[in-house]
């Protein structure tokens, strides 16, 4: 048998891409670019900039947006309750192995025996016992004993510290809420944007994904919400936090801190599976392709990473400090774009159509809407349908083909901008936006909108599925083969 290494490729990527928004990527020159690359989605970093900054970023995506009539959406990333140190005297800072140090919450200028922390919750928080990572685990202290605001930690692993870096607790219960008076202030910013996700991040149980919805106001009009899964408390708590979010993102960076970093990829694993049976779309985070930040090819490893995350049905890839302050932004979403196209091109010519349409087989729990969806991506499979059209007003019939993973591009219609954007984040999803999507008999609008956006040709079979509603009590769903 002789192995082939390269397959025609497709018309359109299903895996989307979001990248994140920095100095290396605001300008309007780089946001066109950038887009022109394949980014789907922006991700505005709140743990950095100023609100002037964001709002700049902002305008400006959806300038370049509108001009190319793309549906390209935006993230803003709450920081959450991140731990940081203060400041030190000279940054960076070593400290040594077995050498002692106190953790204090004073605000002090700090050095290698004496390191501060911004969050004055930790000395309440921590045991004698206890671990303390820093600078995403570049360090590690053991905590020794705890007088009043002061820590006293034997270092366990030496490493390099310095300003504002990173402090994690792992297994400790860290009191600070998961929404803090930072968030409270960017979330309602974001919202007087128009973002169309936030991300919560430091998410714990379903409760603090229900605090930020409860800031959002109604379902109909806030952006939807994003649980980023980064400590081992949302790994156990991750059905109920899906049961409530509007999506997850596996946050490996900080998540490869908390736990061991080997358990990292069972952890992906399961969270891509667990949000495919939830309907719920699921972004792969952190360190795709890293070293691009400075160097204009990435690993081989980063490469096979980020196609292991494309193959095992992630709905979006991202990338951060790549885009956000990296030399080769447009570089990296170009790569990352073609790792996509190549995976997905080799899984359509080697793989039985389907795939996730088995899964009433495998549970025989599907709700009615979930059958539907199930049933829709058999039919694409059975009679080789070029394309799934989905009329829908706001998403929800279009999420769910989307999750049962049609051998097709899903090409969902509908009247409403924000939906289109919204849509712009799942896997398979095509958004076109449509004024006429009430006006046409659906039959028609379907058959001009595929031949519109490419994907089917006169002869050719598509599937249209309508009539699901956010009420289900509503639903009257008609799934309907058609020859364009
Ligand atoms: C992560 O930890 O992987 C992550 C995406 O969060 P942040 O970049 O905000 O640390």
């Amino acid at each position: 048998m002789s192995i082939v290494t390269s397959f025609e490729l497709l018309k359109y990527r299903a895996t989307k891409i979001v990248a994140t928004v920095g100095p290396s990527s605001r300008d309007l020159a780089q946001v066109s670019a950038l887009i022109g690359a394949g980014v789907d989605v922006f991700r505005v970093n709140m743990s950095h900039g100023t609100h002037l900054e964001h709002a700049a970023a902002i305008a400006v995506i959806r300038t370049e947006a509108a001009k190319r009539g793309t549906h390209t959406a935006i993230l803003a990333d709450l920081c959450g309750p991140k731990i940081r140190m203060g400041r030190f005297a000279v940054t960076p800072t070593t400290l040594l192995n077995g050498s002692e140090t106190t953790l204090t919450t004073r605000p002090v200028v700090g050095h290698a025996g004496l390191i501060p922390s911004q969050y004055a919750g930790i000395a309440t928080d921590v045991q004698p016992g206890d671990r303390i990572l820093l600078n995403d685990g570049a360090a590690e202290l053991k905590v020794l004993s705890i007088a009043g605001t002061e820590i006293h930690c034997r270092v366990v692993q030496g490493g390099i510290i310095g300003d504002h870096k990173g402090i994690n607790l792992p297994g400790v219960r860290v009191s600070a809420p998961s929404l803090t008076d930072k968030d409270r202030v960017d979330a309602q910013f974001a919202v007087a944007q128009g973002v169309d996700f936030i991300a919560l991040s430091f998410v714990r149980e379903r409760a603090d994904v229900e605090s930020l919805l409860a800031l959002l106001g109604p379902e109909e009009s806030r952006p939807a919400v994003i649980a980023k899964i980064e400590k081992p408390e949302a790994l156990s708590n991750s059905t109920e936090i899906l049961d409530v979010a509007d999506g997850i993102m596996v946050a490996r960076g900080d998540l490869g801190v908390e736990l061991p970093p080997e358990q990292v990829p069972a952890a992906q694993r399961q969270l891509i599976r667990l949000a495919g049976r939830h309907d719920k779309p699921v972004i792969v985070a952190t360190q795709m392709l890293e070293s691009m930040i400075t160097s204009a090819r990435p690993t081989r490893a980063e490469v096979t990473d980020v196609s292991n995350a494309v193959a095992s049905g992630a709905d979006a890839v991202m990338l951060s400090g790549e885009t956000a302050v990296g030399a080769f932004a447009v570089e990296t979403v170009e790569i990352m774009s073609r790792i996509v196209y190549q995976t997905e091109s080799y899984q359509w010519h080697t793989r039985p159509r389907g795939a996730r349409a088995t899964r009433a087989a495998e549970h025989g729990d599907l709700s009615a809407a979930d059958a539907v969806a199930s049933a829709t991506a058999q039919l694409v499979a059975n009679t080789q349908a070029c394309a799934v059209v989905v009329i829908t007003t706001r998403g929800v019939t279009a999420a769910l083909v989307c999750a049962a993973r049609p051998a097709a591009p899903v090409v969902v219609v509908s009247a409403d901008p924000a939906t289109c954007r919204r849509m712009s984040l799942y896997w398979g999803a095509v958004p076109v936006l449509d004024l006429a999507t009430g006006q046409d008999h659906p039959n028609i609008l379907a058959r001009r909108v595929v031949q519109r956006v490419g994907l089917a040709r006169p002869g050719d079979f598509i599937v249209l599925v309508r009539g699901f509603h956010a009420d289900p009590n509503l639903n009257t769903p008609t799934i309907t083969l058609l020859i364009v």
